[in-house]
Order: C-alpha cells, then sequence, then structure tokens
C-alpha cells in the first residue's frame, strides 16, 4: 500500500465485533487467562498487553500505522512530543556521555538538551544544521545521539539529512529526526539514512490541536549499529532489570523494546487510549491536509515576499528561498508543510501585527486546522538566552505563521491589513 492508503489501514484488519473504526480500548490493564499466562507475558515468552503504561490495543493501531507511514518497524507512542524526545535520548545516554544537537531546533528540545539532561550528567554539543562537517569535530567515543529536525522549527531550515547520517554512519553513531513539521507525507528521513524519527503527535497528527501526545520510529535493521557496538554497549551486555535480557539478542526491534520494557516501564509517559484514537482519525486525514497547507502556505509566503514591510520571509517552497534545492531533495510532490516565517524590523512591530490579525491567533502551537500567528522571541523561545536565540535563527522581529485550512485569499487580506496598520 502507498501512504495515502496506509494513513488508513495500516495496523487494523478488523476485530471479533467485525467494528469499522478502531475502538478506543479504554482500560487499565488486561485479565490474563490463568497464572501462567501472565507470567509468559512478563516473561515475554509471548506477546500480549499486561497494563496500559506499558501497551494498550487502540495505542498499538496508531504506533503500526505511524511506523508504517515513516517507512520504520517500529514505534512507541508517548504522551507528548517532549517525551519522545527525551526517550529517544535517556534510552543511550547516560551520565559521562555526550550528544550532539542541531542549533535550529524547536526550543523546548534546546531547554532539554542544554538544560534538564546536563543534569542527568549528559552534555549537549552543538551543531549548524547547515554545516553537518561541524559534526567531524564533535563526535568522540562518547556521543550517542544526533538530533536534528527535517524542517526545523521556527527558522525554517531544511537538514541535509543525507550529509548528516553518511557521518553519523561512519562513526556507527545513532541520527535521530524531528519530522513533526514536514510529517511522514512530506519527508521520510528513514529513506535517507535516519535511525530514529520523532513527531510531536500534537501538531498535524491531530491536526486540529486536539491533544498533546508524540511518538518515536525505529528503522529496520537498526541492529546494524547497535549489535557489539561499544558506544551501545547496555544493548549488548544484559539488562539486570529485566532478568539479564539482552536487548541484541531478541527477535523484537531493539531500540523501541528498551524504550518500551525500560523507560515507558520506569517514567511512564504512556498516551492515554482516546488520544491515541484522536491521532488514528488525524492520520485518515493528513495527506489532504498537508496538501493544502503547503499550497496555501505557498501562496502566502509569495504575498509577503513582496510586501515593503517585510524584510525576509523564509518558506522553503519558495524558490528564492536558500533552503529551496534541500526542499527539492528531500521533499515530496512540491510540499514544504504549512510552517513560515518573515522577519519585521523590530519586536514591537512584530508584536503589533499579531494583535491586528483577525483570523490568525495568538497561539503557541502549530499544524492546527485553525491559522496561528506566534512571536517566538517573547514566547516560545523567551527562555533562550541571546545567544541561544541566535543561533537557533530567531531574530526579535521574526513572526512565525502556521498556516491552516482556512480560505487562502482571507488568509492574505488579514496579513495585508495587520501589516498596512503596521
Ligand atoms: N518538536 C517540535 C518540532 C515542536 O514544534 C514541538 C512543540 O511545539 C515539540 C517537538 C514538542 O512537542 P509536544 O508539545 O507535543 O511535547
Amino acid at each position: 500500500m502507498r501512504e495515502k492508503s496506509l494513513a488508513i489501514h495500516a495496523g487494523y484488519d478488523g476485530n471479533e465485533f467485525g467494528t469499522m473504526a478502531v475502538p478506543i480500548y479504554q482500560t487499565t490493564a488486561y485479565e490474563f487467562r490463568d497464572a501462567k499466562h501472565a507470567s509468559d507475558l512478563f516473561e515475554l515468552k509471548e506477546l500480549g498487553n499486561i497494563y496500559t503504561r506499558l501497551m494498550n490495543p487502540t495505542t498499538d493501531v496508531f504506533e503500526k500505522r505511524f511506523a508504517k507511514l515513516e517507512g520504520g518497524v517500529s514505534a512507541i507512542a508517548t504522551a507528548s512530543g517532549m517525551s519522545a524526545i527525551f526517550y529517544a535520548i535517556a534510552n543511550v545516554a547516560e551520565v559521562g556521555d555526550n550528544i550532539i544537537v542541531a542549533k535550529q531546533v524547536y526550543g523546548g528540545t534546546t531547554t532539554l538538551t542544554g538544560h534538564t539532561i546536563k543534569r542527568f550528567g549528559i552534555e549537549a554539543r552543538y551543531f549548524d544544521v547547515h554545516k553537518p562537517s561541524e559534526l567531524e569535530e564533535l563526535i568522540d567515543d562518547k556521543t550517542k545521539l544526533i538530533i536534528f529536525e527535517s524542517i526545523t522549527n521556527p527558522s525554517i531550515d531544511v537538514a541535509d539529512i543525507e550529509a548528516i547520517t553518511t557521518i553519523a554512519k561512519s562513526y556507527r553513531v545513532l541520527t535521530c529526526t524531528d519530522n513533526t513539521v514536514a510529517t511522514p507525507i512530506i519527508c521520510r528521513p528513514i529513506e535517507h539514512g535516519v535511525d530514529i524519527v520523532v513527531h510531536s503527535a500534537s501538531k498535524y497528527t491531530t491536526g486540529q490541536g486536539l491533544a498533546i501526545g508524540g511518538i518515536l520510529v525505529e528503522r529496520e535493521n537498526i541492529i546494524d549499529t547497535l549489535k557489539d557496538n561499544s558506544r551501545y554497549y547496555h544493548f549488548n551486555e544484559p539488562d539486570e532489570s529485566y532478568h539479564g535480557l539482552i536487548y541484541t539478542n531478541m527477535p523484537l526491534p531493539p531500540f523501541t523494546l528498551r524504550v518500551r520494557l525500560a523507560l515507558l516501564r520506569d517514567l511512564g509517559a504512556t498516551p492515554s487510549p482516546f488520544n491515541s484514537w484522536l491521532y488514528i482519525q488525524g492520520l485518515e486525514t493528513l495527506s489532504l491536509r498537508i496538501r493544502q497547507h503547503s499550497n496555501s502556505a505557498l501562496a502566502i509566503a509569495k504575498f509577503l515576499e513582496n510586501h515593503p514591510k517585510v524584510k525576509k520571509v523564509n518558506y522553503p517552497g519558495l524558490e528564492s528561498d536558500s533552503n529551496h534545492e534541500m526542499a527539492l531533495k528531500y521533499f515530496s510532490d512540491g510540499m514544504a508543510s504549512g510552517l513560515l516565517s518573515f522577519e519585521v524590523d523590530t519586536k514591537a512591530q512584530a508584536q503589533n501585527i499579531a494583535d491586528r490579525t483577525k483570523i490568525f491567533k495568538i497561539v503557541t502551537n502549530i499544524g492546527d486546522s485553525k491559522s496561528i500567528i506566534t512571536h517566538p522571541a517573547s514566547t516560545t523561545h523567551q527562555q533562550l538566552s541571546l545567544e541561544e536565540l541566535k543561533s537557533a535563527g530567531v531574530p526579535a522581529g521574526l513572526i512565525r505563521l502556521s498556516v491552516g485550512l482556512e480560505d487562502t485569499q482571507d488568509l492574505i487580506e488579514d496579513l495585508s491589513q495587520a501589516l498596512e496598520e503596521e
């Protein structure tokens, strides 16, 4: 099946009641057939449902569907995009290790990597997503993961995915791409050598700003990087917390297996079955929505590009954009998603424009059917130092738009009147 069909059918083939829609299995726990069945499940002699912190049949459909869409082999849904990113890191790194992160990432990823994991003894080193060769200087024996976004939020850069994964592979270091903005309909990082893909499902996956969630997808045969690689010794040595299980000896995808058995067990950032059901509904229309988000965003980017009060527009779908070549290389069907940013002279001007829009709402979210205007320097990126703001590509006069599904002309007229009065 192709992506549009996978988004509607993968992971679910009906059940004993013949329900056409995937049911919400709203339960905390599962009854075992007998005591032996219970112990077989805990020992992984048989696979099945144990407890909703670890797995759930509704969430399972979402995970299987998303894994297929990303071209991966297995997925784990989480309670938020941030917990998916944290699990990707915590699954490989410990005190004394380091990870390498693109400078141009979502503000939460900058604070997670620059501050929170530092307190766990994990160092974050940063590279410019436009200069993958910087990785050569940063990778050492303690490097466990390279994290970057396929389309960066909010600077709207496009990563040269293959340049990054080629270097990572030469050191046998895992790579992780946050594909939230592009979605698997536009870009499939695993096809370009990425090992782990993470998403905030809170964005284009739900598509209507309905729930907070995340997902982490593992590529097939990740064992070729993990097996007998001293960098990832804990995948090759017995896990004492699970009766000496060795992840790379298991007949299951080892990265997501360890997230499930160790991290979901101990940290428990699990989605509710209801939210997993919402993500399933969202996936069914994702390919239609992302086409419309992309078409509308391109028309708005062209309008802004010709506006005298706009200094610069960042949208990879524009031929004039410095990321356009990368967009042509990595994105499908000329789409570039619904996120764009533009720059005006000052912070005050940017805030005035946001105040004057009527259809665009001032909200710190993206990927909603409703259009959103954000001033990153005073909101999503407020906790970043001036230096961090600069390297994240967030000048004070930058405005981010998440273009929704309203009529394109209405959106252009809304921006036009907000800019006129400025
Ligand atoms: N990744 C990106 C690119 C994001 O934009 C966001 C949130 O805005 C996140 C991750 C975090 O996701 P969540 O809010 O679901 O934790």
